[in-house]
């Protein structure tokens, strides 16, 4: 169970931007690139395959999840990430058609909050299993801690880019990729 709501203090934003900025430097110092997964300098619609039942991953006890953060039926966002369960009887999985489709809402176009965000086509809307922890929804039209975080360390991977493309470097040529999130 993962679900921490209400079990920490809040996050202060801007504090994990400025340890991770701390991190990033250090690790570099190793030769280690440290990524924050919703700041992703790929264009992408849908946020690591939680959408469309794009993932398929079976727990012990037979349940089929989009998201490994939602791994019981106990789980309060169960029913929002669990699409299908194994039948022992039958011998076959069981397929949930109504969850498949509210799996197919989660994109970054069904985000109300997105549409304007410098981050739209990176972060995709962010994780949507932390998103439904902080906010019950996660189409929910508020910003959360996440979203502060995101658009500055995406500001830094642009830089980034940008600075690596004129010294002619190749950014992704690191040998070590770490994401904290
Ligand atoms: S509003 Fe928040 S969740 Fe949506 S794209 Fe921007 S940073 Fe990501």
């Amino acid at each position: 169970m993962t679900n921490l709501k209400d079990q920490i203090e809040h996050l202060d934003g801007q504090i994990f931007v400025d340890h991770f900025r701390e991190a990033r430097r250090v690790a570099a110092g190793f030769g280690i690139q440290l990524d924050y997964s919703a700041a992703s300098l790929k264009h992408r619609e849908t946020f690591l395959g939680a959408s469309d039942a794009s993932n398929f991953l079976v727990t012990s006890r037979g349940i089929v999840t989009s998201c490994n953060e939602v791994l019981q039926h106990s789980n309060p966002r169960a029913k929002l990430f669990q699409y299908e369960a194994w039948n022992q009887e039958d011998g076959k999985f069981v397929l949930d058609h109504e969850a498949i489709d509210r799996l197919g809402k989660l994109n970054v176009h069904d985000m109300p909050k997105c549409q304007g965000c410098i981050a739209k086509f990176n972060c995709a809307g962010d994780c949507y299993a932390k998103s439904v922890s902080s906010t019950g929804d996660p189409a929910s039209a508020g910003y959360t801690e996440r979203c502060h975080i995101t658009r500055e360390l995406l500001k830094d991977n642009l830089l980034l880019a940008l600075i690596f493309k004129m010294a002619g470097v190749n950014a992704s040529g690191s040998p070590q990729h770490v994401c904290p999130m």
